[in-house]
């Protein structure tokens, strides 16, 4: 059926008088200051993400209030309210000071979606230690890459994630001097070698003074990938929270009496900034569903739970739109009154489906690891065209630009002011959570801007009315159910399997996760290509990067492509398996 182009709001469509309808009068309002004038700053100066999400609301109005409700299967509901949130971060803060970690010192948290990982991320950042989440559902090698790169000092994880995953790789990490492991039950852990959370957690006191912090301090560091080499960690600062405030407001449209749920793992950034952060110096209530997706589980919590403003991400919205009808027709979700999508493009078929479903459209909105809060976003203050991200949020400038630089110079820009002409995706600097650094790749950083322009690395055009329309990324990395993967990483690992010679690796377009990773592999002299050898190298990936990381689909060549300078070219074997064409060949080894 055909749909018409844009979603006019109506006034039933919002439920809550949203903060804001004049799209171009508060774009043109100081938002910045703003959002720092609502955070109240710490006592003697000084600006920390901790005590703005937890402890300003715990001193006063909102202390008995629920913050974190975890739910679970086959275990009670568990609720932390802003006061005793406060009371375990500064615990946790405390155990960190009895370690002798402090200040810009470096934490890692690998761990499903515990009560006790939160409480250890805002305690950390109380006390002015560097926050790393990891994906959970990462295996052995990408663990220990980045906890290396980044140097972490602790780490926060569970029993069972120690034993399957760290255990294996600690002696590869000098730097980390202590391992803290959570009791997957109530009981206590018992690993040589490292300390247990429950018995740190209570001889430590509750009472903690915040860490002087400046907005400019590191808070948060996060890995994301790129084309080549090791993932880049992605330093952000205390002063990130002004945007994660603001952001709340304008693009999640939260309000104090919200129930919030964003689906988001806490292991990569949405799940920090907006599973965490955000909604807490909203002081809303979040939702924490401790299971993996299920469609009739998630429709049965938006309705029981009260859902009122939902956080979700496309490959998601795409396996509700995939299980039976009948399903959402069960229930009724009157609380709700707001849903938004990030991490891949949202095509206008799924923003509809949510009109027709959930009786909401769904708000799609653009950010990425480096900009740490969201910038182009679909909100209640103008009408949405379905598969457009939206416009910039007040306080964001966005253009699109062409690279006029030659090979190897420094990126130099022209924007292009005509609309609907695809190019770069560019951010003009300064707004507060923008990354400070690539960790010790200070190259790399310089090479994302143009004088004041920051390069998102994404394609993408602007119609005239000021919409952004996502076209692809400018380079190879592959988003796969939302999350981002550096094809080098798992190149890298194919490459150690005895029988392979080289790996090229690529996102092959999948309808449930927009891509999927798929692995071309070259065999050594003397290895034949047969099926069992295709699973061997399949079970070494998953077993060293884990499910979310590894191929899915393994295939084998004679050899893979490469340019003269011995790049292979992912570019020409994504061509020959979507049967594309294969462009400009003229740098291929061998070739014209
Ligand atoms: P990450 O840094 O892992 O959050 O991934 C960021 C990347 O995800 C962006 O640079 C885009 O390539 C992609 N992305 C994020 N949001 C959207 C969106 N709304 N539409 C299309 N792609 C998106």
């Amino acid at each position: 059926m055909d749909h018409p182009a844009v979603i006019h709001k109506t006034a039933s469509d919002l439920r809550l008088p949203p903060h804001w309808a004049n799209y171009e009068a508060v774009r043109r309002e100081d938002v910045w200051g703003m959002a720092r004038q609502a955070l109240q700053g710490l006592p003697g100066g000084g600006l920390n993400i901790g005590f703005e999400a937890v402890d300003r609301h715990a001193g006063g109005a909102l202390r008995e209030h629920c913050a974190l409700r975890f739910v679970a299967r086959d275990q009670p509901a568990l609720e932390l309210s802003y006061g005793e949130l406060a009371r375990l971060s500064n615990r946790f803060a405390n155990v960190l000071q009895g370690l002798g970690i402090g200040k810009g010192d470096r934490l890692f948290v690998l761990a499903g979606r515990l009560p006790a990982l939160y409480v250890a991320v805002l305690g950390a950042l109380k006390n002015g230690t560097v926050v790393t989440p990891l994906f959970s559902a990462f295996g052995p090698e990408p663990i220990a890459t980045r906890i290396a790169l980044g140097a972490g000092q602790v780490l926060v994880t569970t029993e069972a994630l120690y034993q399957r995953k760290v255990r294996q790789i600690r002696e590869r990490l000098p730097t980390l001097r202590h391992v803290i492991l959570v009791a997957e039950d109530d009981g206590d852990t018992d690993q040589p070698g490292t300390l247990d959370w429950a018995r740190l957690m209570a001889s430590a006191s509750e009472q903690f003074s915040t860490v002087p912090t400046q907005a400019d301090d590191p808070a948060l560091l996060h890995f994301t990938s790129g084309t080549t080499g090791t993932p880049k960690g992605a330093l952000h600062v205390h002063g990130a929270v002004v945007t994660h405030y603001a952001t709340g407001r304008y693009a999640l449209d939260l309000h104090a009496q919200d129930r919030f749920w964003c689906t988001a793992d806490p292991g990569w950034v949405t799940g920090t900034s907006y599973g965490i952060i955000a909604p807490l110096l909203h002081g809303v209530t979040s939702l924490i569903d401790r299971e993996e997706f299920d469609a009739e589980r998630w429709y049965s919590l938006l309705e029981q739970e009260r859902i009122s403003v939902w956080y979700t991400a496309p490959t998601a919205i795409r396996m509700l739109m995939k299980a039976p009808v009948e399903l959402a027709q069960r229930h009724r979700w009157p609380a709700l009154r707001f849903v938004a999508s990030v991490g891949e493009p949202l095509n206008p078929q799924a923003v509809w489906w949510g009109q027709q479903v959930l009786g909401l459209p769904i708000h799609d909105n653009w950010w990425q690891t480096e900009t740490g809060g969201i910038m182009i976003a679909n909100t209640p203050a103008f009408d949405i065209k379905p598969g457009s991200m939206g416009r910039p949020l007040p306080g964001i400038e966005a253009c699109i630009v062409e690279h006029l630089e030659a090979e190897g110079e420094p990126p130099r820009v022209r924007v292009i002011e005509t609309p609907d002409v695809e190019g770069e995706l560019a951010l003009k600097r300064g707004w507060p959570s923008m990354f400070r650094g690539y960790l010790n790749n200070e190259a790399r950083y310089q090479k994302c801007f143009a004088g004041e322009l920051y390069l998102t690395g994404d394609l993408a055009r602007v119609d005239a009315d000021g919409y952004y329309w996502f076209v692809g990324r400018a380079d190879d990395v592959i988003k796969s159910a939302g999350h981002l993967i550096g094809p080098f990483e798992v190149e890298s690992v194919l490459m150690e399997h005895p029988a392979v010679a080289e790996a090229g690796v690529i996102g092959k377009p999948d309808a449930l996760l927009g891509e999927l990773v798929k692995a071309f592999v070259s065999l050594k002299d003397g290895q034949v290509a047969s099926e069992p050898l295709r699973l061997d190298i399949l079970a070494h990936a998953r077993k060293r990067l884990g499910a979310a990381v590894a191929p899915k689909e393994i295939a084998f060549l004679p050899t893979l492509p490469r340019t003269r300078s011995g790049k292979i070219m992912r570019r020409l074997l994504k061509a020959r398996e979507l049967g594309l064409p294969e462009g400009d060949t003229s740098t291929l080894e061998g070739g014209a």
